[in-house]
């Protein structure tokens, strides 16, 4: 390999820790006055945060995204900002919320019709103005989409999800407040923690690695691997909910300057041709990915860099220097084990929709940073071990 060269973007501003939703107001207060506040299916879980903006005069008015972002989504929210004459988008929720008020913060920015600027289905048509003021605050441990630069809607009648995605749409500031995490149901932990840990493995094996995301991806797996588990069977000590935390944004920093890989290619056909979460098909697409890819590894780029980054993953998580590729991989498949992951056919997908998986995950954007090609062959063997 040449030299080392590397580009990093973030968030204008990351502000983290325990209680740190009370800086909110004034944050808020020196970017508009008018908020549009995009929450989830729970829009209780965003009065403390509009009560923060109340008390630093900033309105505010809600939106509730109650699944996954459609176009029609970003679109309404847009209408009902305009309307309302909001300067400002604020997103508070799961990676669905952010994603949502990331798009509807491009739109108002740059005007017109989501799907003027949708990869893939849409027009293509590049964002080249700067969103409005938008600032995110995570209330999942998951998607890491507080600090990226893309927002994924899904078009139900292509039966595709797809991205708006510019550099101008990263967030004007994230605040990660860990003690948003109190009273997260496990099965949210679940899935939304192993996302994380997806977004941790995936740049750190990819062909776009670089020594900025890999030490937050040492970091991010080592705080995941002490912590998912106990979260799941009920433990949200303070150091529990740190640990989540940062491998949430850890995941999401990586993601964005390194890639992806074979999970996030497969899921992303996924979540458009069936009604199921992100975080669950990448959880359940994690162990048989892992396997896959080392073997195709071993077998075709025995000399492949990656190949040393699956034993480092084993050592970090197994706590085990000596631990070889496929330690992790056992750790991996207990880990989705104990946390109950249910199989992709739990999501009403079939062997008969796994040639048309196949083709569309070749082509989805995420599977460029996979550390070696996969062929149709082994794509149909994730899938299928997958279900
Ligand atoms: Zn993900």
């Amino acid at each position: 390999m040449s030299g080392v060269r590397f580009e990093f973007a973030t968030a204008t501003r990351v502000v983290f820790g325990p209680g740190s939703l009370a800086e909110l107001g004034p944050l808020a207060a020196a970017l508009g006055s008018r908020a549009l506040v995009v929450t989830g299916r729970t829009p209780e879980r965003a009065e403390a945060a509009r009560e923060r903006l109340a008390s630093a005069g900033v309105a505010s008015i809600a939106f509730a995204v109650i699944c996954e972002p459609t176009v029609g989504d970003a679109r309404r929210g847009a209408d009902l900002a305009r309307a309302e004459g909001a300067d400002l988008v604020l997103a508070c929720g799961g990676g669905s919320a952010i994603d949502a008020g990331k798009a509807v913060a491009a739109l108002l920015g740059n005007g017109g019709d989501p799907l003027n600027y949708l990869e893939v289905v849409g027009r293509g048509q590049p964002i080249t103005l700067p969103s409005v003021p938008f600032v995110a605050i995570p209330t999942t441990a998951g998607t890491g989409s507080e600090v990226t630069r893309n927002a994924v809607l899904s078009s139900p009648e292509h039966r595709i999800k797809a991205s708006l995605r510019s550099p101008l749409m990263l967030p004007r500031a994230a605040i990660v407040d860990p003690d948003l995490l109190l009273g997260l149901p496990a099965s949210v932990v679940a899935a939304s923690g192993l996302d994380a840990f997806a977004q941790l493995v995936e740049p750190f094996v990819s062909v776009r690695a670089n020594p900025l995301v890999d030490a937050l991806c040492r970091e991010g797996l080592a705080r995941s691997a002490r912590s998912l588990r106990r979260a799941y069977e009920g433990d949200r000590s303070e150091a529990v909910r740190v640990d989540l935390a940062l491998a949430s944004l850890f995941g999401g920093l990586a993601l964005a300057n390194a890639g992806l890989g074979a999970v996030h290619g497969v899921a992303a056909p996924l979540g458009g041709m069936f009604d199921a979460p992100h975080g669950a098909t990448c959880a359940a697409l994690l162990p048989a990915v892992l396997r896959v890819n080392l073997a195709a590894l071993s077998r075709r780029r025995p000399e492949s860099p990656a190949l040393g980054r699956y034993r480092e993953i084993a050592a970090i998580v197994t706590g085990r220097p000596g631990a070889d590729a496929a330690d992790g991989v056992a750790w991996v498949e207990s880990l989705v084990r104990a946390l109950e992951v249910p199989g992709l056919s739990h999501w009403g997908a079939s062997a008969s929709d796994v040639p048309a998986l196949v083709a569309k995950a070749r082509a989805a954007s995420s599977m460029k940073g996979n550390p070696v090609e996969l062929d149709e062959a082994e794509l149909a063997e994730i899938v299928g071990a997958s279900l």
